[in-house]
């Protein structure tokens, strides 16, 4: 009898978001902004965001303001920084949520104090100040402007600056030479601001790889998204504190078939076994998020795998829109067996790591993209049972 066959999906742990929370927490022994942008990094906004304030994430930080937004009208409480700031960005009504909003320059501060006329109490406002990343954040140039500003609306009554912050280029490389110049140029930057009168209680530079490889960084908190989903931020360095990946994908084995030498495989035909072996069908393809490219033609023996039986099964031919081929080997599992696409390593098959490595891209990508038709479900194996 045909087994059932489970969808294709995606399962969260939010005790290894918590048990990551805090470890990172612990390891860099200041307060931690939990990063949960771009629907938590594929894991889910909101409930990775409860589950690292539960593992002890003083903050939690998006991109957008309607992603802060978006948090409160959920239920999430307790400071929430955003720093992406559109024509569409409701400045009064992140200010009314108590978000922590980020300023990059005199424009903003201009709008923003236009935004909060009339309100009883000032806004939260936190200055971005561009240390060399050169994407947000004001420039060196407008510092001293920038901050007099700042202050004369703190004066006002428009808002209280509440952090100071900018964001470095490299620090997954801990010997590349920029770091040193952002760090240098940060303290720069925080020296003038207090020369202009502002006293901000978040001072923070530091991203996952920075709060794990460069204590200097580190100033009033550090401000982390991968590894609080328990991906290395830095592969290669001394990254390994015993962070645990949060996202398993798994799907069916929907199908199983032999070739012959010389029978060949998918999409433009880019894969020709050289000898018999058996091949398996699984339903996800780029539809869900995996890169086309992990089938790397050119260089089979590079190409992504996924785990069945704890065995590593490499992608051949193709990824379609809907599903890959992997080979067996000879092997004959049942339909229906679980198919480990990427997960923690106790899986039983490769990491989202891995699956990077495939495709020459890095975990973020990988995990961030992850989804299209797959349903996402929570587990939380500190609670298994309860
Ligand atoms: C995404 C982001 C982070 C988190 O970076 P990780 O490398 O995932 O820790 C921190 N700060 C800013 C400004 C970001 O855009």
């Amino acid at each position: 009898m045909r087994p059932p066959l489970g969808p294709a999906g995606i399962v969260v742990d939010l005790a290894a978001i918590r048990a990551n929370a805090r470890l990172l927490r612990a390891t860099a022994g200041v307060p931690l902004i939990a990063v949960v942008k771009a629907d938590g990094y594929g894991h889910g906004m909101v409930a990775c965001a409860r589950a690292a304030q539960e593992g002890g994430a003083a903050w939690l930080a998006t991109a957008t303001v309607e992603e802060a937004l978006a948090l409160r009208a959920a239920g999430v409480e307790g400071p929430v920084l955003c720093w992406l700031n559109g024509p569409e960005s409701d400045f009064a009504a992140a200010a009314e949520a108590g978000i922590d909003l980020t300023a990059h320059g005199v424009a903003d501060l201009d709008a923003m104090a236009a935004a909060f006329a009339g309100r009883p109490t000032p806004a939260r406002v936190q200055l971005k100040v561009d240390t060399g990343l050169s994407r947000n954040g004001a420039p060196r140039a407008s510092w001293a402007e920038v901050f007099a500003r700042a202050r004369a609306g703190e004066k006002a009554g428009s808002w209280r600056i509440t952090g100071i912050w900018s964001h470095f280029a490299c620090s997954d490389e801990p010997g590349h030479p920029a770091n040193d110049r952002q760090e240098q140029a940060f303290r720069d930057a925080l020296a003038l601001a207090e020369t202009h009168g502002l006293r901000p209680e978040l001072r923070h530079l530091a991203n996952s790889a920075a709060a794990i490889l460069r204590p200097s960084s580190r100033f009033d908190a550090v401000r982390c998204g991968i590894a609080v989903y328990g991906l290395d931020p830095a592969p290669g360095e001394a990254t390994d504190i015993g962070l645990v990946p949060a996202m398993t994908v798994t799907a069916p084995l929907v199908g199983v078939k032999e070739l012959a030498p010389g029978d060949a495989v998918s999409y433009g035909h880019r894969w020709v076994a050289d000898q018999p072996t058996t091949v398996g069908l699984v339903p996800v393809g780029y539809g869900e998020g995996i890169p086309r490219h992990a089938s790397r033609p050119g260089a089979p023996d590079a190409a992504a795998t996924v785990g069945i039986d704890g065995k590593r099964r490499p992608i051949r031919g193709t990824v379609c829109m809907d599903q890959v081929v992997v080979d067996l080997g000879g092997d004959r599992p049942p339909l229906g067996s679980e198919v480990v696409v990427f997960g923690p390593p106790a899986a039983g098959g490769p990491t989202a790591q891995d699956w990077a490595e495939a495709c020459a891209t890095i975990s973020y990508e990988i995990v961030t993209r992850i989804g299209g038709r797959m349903s996402r479900t929570y587990v939380d194996s500190e609670g298994a049972g309860s």
